[in-house]
């Protein structure tokens, strides 16, 4: 029976291009998945989008002096070239500026204030006289009173992670300049304490198979501080409007912690309406077998362990009520196997002083395997890890290219010279022990990298299929096809027939984190259907307009693949050529002198 598996991908928010952080941190490693996943033949949705809401994308707008929705869809566009570019195949890669995510982030709220979740608070905010309005979070900064950090938004500390009371902060200036006043005002909280003990026993039905991280943190937050009740409106005229009649008219909307995790919802659905799928996102959603995933980075781990399941769990059976007129409960979420961080050269990502390799620009200079390559072996799974030009360079070369592409091309070019272009015509009966002993080693990759890929440990799932290709290298030593050929060309046969065939079995087990040159040799070895489907952008209309979106395109006869090969004597090759670029050393400090600018 094909599984349901829904990737949840980190929603991006559309105020900074993505570097090579942010897609190790979470849409490279959700992108692996979804592919093994896809080859095993289980029905995977894999979905993300731009968070177009909340007061950086106003800030940058400000900034720009530009509409908001432009500025938005700047980035938004950008996001979807990038993950086009490096084969992050989302089934739909949406925004939540859309009318379908507003109803459904609208019926979540109006499901909580059913379920008696939410209450109305009065409390202070600062006020700008000049500009007759109220100045949330990133537009007042001032002295956290915890901490004492300098830059503190006016809810939020980001050097000691507090939630701030606004009229509490030390020395509040506002980013517009002008002065400010506090004012009283109202707003929607979500009761979390009450949620309080759902969350802990959801965390705890999932301690098994979370990442030692992930549960400890998630759990020791609780233990240690509690959930308490947390604004879920605020005074900002962008952003999705409250459900409740005189609040969005007041120039409140509902906040973008509470919305953009719905995302998760609302973009299945949206990709049921627009792959004229009908109902098809309940596979994922109203099923209790169907497993979720979350890849996210690390500082948004509270929020997909504790707060979104929290959500869902106070929406209870009542979100299908007023969303489809039904009334089950929805699906929770399964694993959220955060990564920490990637620096780069000892320093810490930073945008604003350069400090980065940014996705698109990256592309321009590399193939894009050869960046999933080193972002998966250095993928900061336990801890942060560091993105090192010198060590991009000697990996490709010394791993990537010498240990794989070399074996591919070396095998390919031998078979394509000697046998006509034909892989060998054995009689498989009279292969030799040695000749079954590699096939039987490498075909143990199916479940042994497998596990690793179904426990979503990456590094260690490549790290077992380059040591299956080493024993390919290593056959290729014993057997030596390259003399054989001259004096037994029947004994070279059946080695080359071997080799390619551990390297056809190969190719499916690479093909998650390499698949735009698994996809390569497969053309190469002969075969006519894709391992994977395509990539494409298109433009949905509704009632706010028009936004863009990404899709994938399943193959035609998509199913099982993650199995042996069965490659067929005497079938036709295509003309190979090497895979890979091997780089050269002066790379590195050719690219550390890009940095810092
Ligand atoms: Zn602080």
């Amino acid at each position: 029976m094909p599984e349901n598996i829904l990737i949840a991908i980190a929603w991006p928010y559309a105020n900074a291009e993505i570097h090579v952080g942010n897609i190790t941190g979470s849409h490279l490693p959700g992108d692996i998945v979804a592919r093994y996943h896809r080859l095993k033949g289980n029905k995977v949705l894999m979905v993300s989008g731009t968070d177009s809401h909340g007061t950086p994308v106003t800030l940058a707008a400000d900034k720009a002096g530009k509409p908001v929705e432009d500025v938005y869809k700047q980035y938004h566009d950008g996001f979807l070239e990038l993950f086009k570019g490096w084969g992050i195949t989302y089934d739909l890669f949406t925004t939540t500026h859309t009318e379908n995510h507003f109803k459904v982030s609208q019926a979540m709220f109006l499901a909580l204030k059913e379920n008696g979740f939410l209450f109305t608070q009065k409390s202070l905010q600062w006020y700008s006289p000049s500009s007759k309005r109220f100045l949330p979070d990133r537009y007042v900064e001032g002295t956290c009173y915890i901490c004492g950090f300098e830059g503190a938004r006016s809810d939020q500390c980001d050097n000691c992670g507090n939630v701030l009371e606004p009229e509490k902060l030390i020395n509040p200036r506002s980013k517009e300049g002008g002065a400010l006043e506090l004012r009283e005002t109202e707003h929607f909280y979500l009761d979390l304490s009450k949620l309080e003990p759902d969350v802990k026993k959801f965390l705890q039905e999932r301690a098994d198979h979370m990442r030692e991280p992930v549960i400890g943190e998630s759990l020791g937050k609780i233990q240690a501080e509690g959930l308490k009740p947390r604004p879920i409106t605020r005074d900002l005229d962008w952003g999705v409007p409250i459900p409740i009649e005189g609040w969005t008219e007041a120039g409140k909307r509902i906040y973008v912690w509470f919305e953009a995790v719905i995302g998760y919802l609302s973009a299945p659905i949206e990709w049921s309406q627009v792959a004229g799928q009908g109902e098809a996102w309940r596979e994922w959603w109203v099923n209790p077998e169907a497993r979720q995933f979350h890849f996210i980075g690390k500082d948004n781990i509270f929020f997909h362990t504790s707060l979104w399941p929290a959500e869902l769990m106070g929406a209870g059976t009542q979100f299908l009520k007023i969303f489809a007129e039904d009334e089950k409960p929805l699906t929770l979420p399964y694993d959220v196997p955060a990564n920490q961080f990637m620096n780069l050269e000892g320093q810490k990502i930073s945008g604003s002083r350069g400090w980065a390799v940014w996705g698109l620009d990256a592309l321009t200079r590399y193939d894009p395997d050869a960046l999933r390559y080193y972002l998966t072996v250095n993928m900061p799974e336990l801890k942060d890890s560091d993105w090192d030009w010198g060590d991009f360079v000697a990996r490709n070369n010394n791993e990537l290219v010498a240990t794989w592409g070399n074996l591919v091309n070396r095998v390919l070019s031998f078979a394509y010279k000697h046998w006509e272009g034909r892989v060998p015509d054995v009689d498989l009966n009279a292969l030799r022990e040695i000749d079954g002993k590699l096939l039987e080693t490498v075909e143990t990759g199916f479940d042994s990298v497998g596990r690793e890929l179904e426990a979503v440990r990456l590094r260690s799932a490549l790290g077992e299929a380059m040591k299956l290709a080493t024993a390919v290298n290593q056959y290729l030593d014993q057997t030596s096809p390259w003399s054989e050929v001259k004096k037994d060309k029947a004994e070279a046969a059946k080695t080359i027939y071997t080799a390619l065939r551990a390297i056809d079995s190969l190719k499916v087990i690479f093909a998650p984190f390499l698949p735009f040159t698994c996809q390569k040799l497969h053309d190469f070895l002969g075969y006519e259907t894709p391992l994977f489907g395509e990539q494409y952008i298109e433009s949905v209309k509704d009632s706010l307009g028009t936004h863009n979106v990404i899709r994938y395109r399943p193959p035609a006869d998509a199913g099982l693949q993650w199995k042996r090969s069965e490659l067929e004597p005497n079938q036709q090759l295509r003309q190979p050529s090497p895979l890979f670029k091997k780089l050269e050393e002066s790379v590195a400090e050719e690219e550390r002198a890009r940095l810092g600018r």
